[in-house]
């Protein structure tokens, strides 16, 4: 083979489908197959292989540090190649500040075309994926916490119709107690009476789209998720038929209902916090200034 014969045959792939290596690495689950890019490079060497799987830097969760940190890579078999055969092999991350804690992913790849990008299974990563879950979620999942934990579970794992099917459970639960939580932001940004009418009224519904229709135009703007309701996108999620779709379909909407229900968690904790600092903040003044008063008599 020629020195600098190109890796695998040259297919084009669209930008539009190509994630970065390191990302792919980082944050994608278990059985995805994925085209990413920065995958490998020329080393222009005029000795051995002419090109090099990469290990770029990653953020990963640190054990040892307690946080997220960079982490330094090494493939454990040769990292250089001379052509585009399939690769079974583990690359291994250390953190670079305690020198200590590590991660290894088992991956199938193979270079692709001569830009550098590539075509990678994960088949297996220790420790497991680590999503951060913020705690405001279990105090807005309450009981049915455990079941999102074992949807989140699922969808670390590639199991798509698992993680869709308790996420699903969970949101269909939860229903009334996120209308409950977004009248209680409702009621402590006072307004117009008719909007806790309407959210009052939606928690009547037993059929979740006619509660979305419901609480249309009456959510409070800091409860948007991206300037749309949260409810409306949970409902739209769910409506999806899990015995059409295929399992990678699954996955990806399961991964967008719980990005939206931890968005929600949050916003439902900063506005009601927020509420309750700014009247500490307005009962501090007032006690003040009745103080300054009382001293300025005396
Ligand atoms: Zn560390």
């Amino acid at each position: 083979m020629a020195e600098n014969e190109n890796p695998a045959e040259d297919k084009a792939i669209p930008p539009q489908d190509l994630v970065p290596w390191s990302e792919f690495l980082e944050d994608y689950p278990l059985n995805s197959v994925q085209n990413v890019s920065e995958y490998y490079e020329k080393t222009h060497s005029q000795y051995g292989d002419p090109f090099r799987r990469l290990t770029p830097t990653l953020r990963l969760h640190c054990s040892k540090c307690k946080g997220v940190r960079n982490f330094s890579g090494r493939w454990t078999h040769h990292d250089t190649f001379s052509n585009g055969d399939v690769v079974h092999d583990f690359v291994k991350y250390t953190c670079k500040d305690c020198e200590d804690a590590s991660k290894t992913f088992c991956v199938i790849s193979q270079a692709i075309g001569d830009n550098g990008n590539g075509c990678a299974l994960k088949i297996g990563e220790f420790p497991e994926l680590h999503l951060e879950l913020p705690r405001s979620v279990e105090k807005l999942l309450g009981d049915d916490y455990k079941l999102f934990v074992k949807g989140l579970t699922c969808e670390k794992r590639g199991l798509g119709i698992g993680a869709f099917t308790y996420y699903r459970r969970v949101v269909e639960a939860q229903k009334n107690h996120l209308i409950a939580e977004i009248l209680r932001v409702a009621e402590k940004l006072g307004g117009p009476a008719d909007i806790r009418d309407k959210l009052k009224a939606a928690q009547k519904e037993k059929q979740f789209s006619r509660a979305v229709d419901a609480v249309k135009g009456v959510i409070p703007e800091s409860l948007l998720v991206d300037s749309h309701n949260p409810l409306k996108l949970l409902h739209n999620a769910l409506s999806i038929c899990v015995h059409a779709e295929p399992d990678e379909q699954c996955l990806r909407i399961a991964h967008s209902i719980r990005l939206v229900l931890v968005d929600l968690s949050e916003r439902l904790k900063l506005a009601l916090g927020e509420q309750d600092e700014l009247r500490t903040a307005v009962s501090d003044l007032l006690n003040f200034t009745a103080e300054a008063k009382k001293k300025a008599k005396d």
